[in-house]
């Protein structure tokens, strides 16, 4: 107990010296900032909506091309967004109660700060007006899912399947509005209480140089430490460092808001075997056990690496773009294919705060290269 309590000591003075120093980086940084110098407007002098007229065309004005197009602005390279929908629709659709699970400073797009009245952790409908917002300011032409609320479901019995982090919030939202919900899940996973996101959101930025293994050697401590054993509650936390699994997998850890403690009230079930067939409102498990329910919610992920790009690129292009642990490369220019970029699949510090840094490596990269 006393070792342990020391190893516990040692780790939490580590991280909160790093914790600081990351905030004094953070503080000086030049990376972010109000819009202190009036916006150019890159669109080319006519006005034409050729994009032959363009040096750089973005697909999609959500978080990627946005921020994006905020560096081109910027650089003074002349760009412009097509976007099938509005800007930031896909935060204007997602369900109600949604906020982010990056703090928010790390969430932003560049040179513009959210006010400082915004919560650490920021709301989808928030989100969706500020990427409206930066949208009017930049070149873009615009000519779940389904899931909005627990409310519909009071009193319902509701089997979700899927423990991602839409998956474990929905579930609380479904026993917040009087349901009763029952998770699926699956697999092993990765979970850690977003308190410790609010505490060390900035931390991983400092630690990003260091080998994945240096992270995960403090999972077996933090784990003991947040959750205990959580086999009887049938779930089953990750072997594998949770670093090595954002790094390499692309999978971000649950951040959990307060699922776990029902779930271990017995207010939220978990069954952890897959679904055999579903006959009516009975739902065959693997195991031979049945469960009754009357609506079953997918959170089996948004899939991000068989995006709609592969809607408009060529298929041999689309083929190329996975890595050896099939996610795409992103925030570089794609291999072999002259002057075509991914961005925005990497998770290391949360999508958005990889966005904003990668958008800078493309435009730098553009720059260098003489593409414009
Ligand atoms: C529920 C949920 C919660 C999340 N929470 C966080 C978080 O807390 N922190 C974090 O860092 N990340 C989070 N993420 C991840 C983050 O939202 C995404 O990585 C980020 O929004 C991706 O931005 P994007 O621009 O690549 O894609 P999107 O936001 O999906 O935008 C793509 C845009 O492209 C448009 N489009 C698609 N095809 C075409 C076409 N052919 N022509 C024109 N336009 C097209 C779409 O209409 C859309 O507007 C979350 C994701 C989800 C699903």
């Amino acid at each position: 107990m006393v070792m342990m309590w020391e190893h516990a000591r040692s780790f939490l003075l580590g991280a909160l010296a790093v914790v600081l120093l990351q905030k004094a980086v953070y503080i000086l940084s030049p990376q972010i900032g109000q819009p202190d110098v009036p916006i150019r407007r890159s669109r080319d002098e006519d006005g034409s909506d050729d994009p032959s007229t363009y040096s750089v065309i973005i697909v999609g004005a959500g978080a990627a091309g946005l921020s994006l197009a905020g560096r081109l602005e910027r650089a003074g390279i002349s760009y412009v967004v097509f976007e099938k929908d509005e800007p930031g629709s896909a935060w204007e659709n997602r369900y109600d109660r949604l906020h982010l699970h990056t703090v928010r400073g790390i969430s932003e797009l560049p040179y513009w700060r959210f006010p400082d009245w915004t919560p650490t952790f920021v709301s989808r409908s928030f989100l969706a007006k500020y990427y409206r917002a930066y949208a009017a300011f930049h070149n873009v032409k615009t000519h779940t899912e389904e899931y909005t609320s627990g409310k519909e479901f009071e009193g319902k019995r509701v089997l979700v399947v899927g423990f991602g982090n839409s998956g474990s919030e929905m579930a609380l939202d479904l026993w917040e509005w009087g349901a009763q919900p029952t998770v699926l899940v699956r697999s092993p996973i990765h979970m850690l209480p977003r308190s410790l996101t609010r505490v060390f959101g900035h931390m991983y930025d400092v630690m990003r140089p260091l080998p994945p293994w240096v992270h995960d050697s403090g999972r077996d401590l933090i784990y003991s430490l947040v959750w205990g054993d959580l086999t009887p509650y049938n779930i089953s936390l990750k072997k594998t460092g949770f670093v090595t699994d954002i790094v390499v997998h692309h999978k971000a850890p649950v951040q959990d808001i307060g699922t776990m403690a029902l779930i271990k009230k017995g207010e939220i079930a978990v069954i952890k075997h897959e679904i055999d067939h579903i006959d009516g409102n009975t739902v065959h498990f693997a195991d031979g056990s049945t469960g009754t329910f009357d609506h079953i919610l997918l959170a089996t992920g948004f899939k991000h690496n068989t995006g709609p790009y592969s809607r408009f690129l060529p298929s041999d292009v689309v083929a190329q773009l996975p890595n050896e642990h099939n996610v795409v490369s992103s925030g570089q220019e794609v291999p072999h294919q002259k002057r075509l970029y991914m961005l925005g699949f990497n998770d290391y510090m949360g999508r958005l705060a990889e966005i904003n840094r990668e958008s800078a490596h493309i435009v730098k990269d553009i720059v260098a290269k003489k593409y414009v």
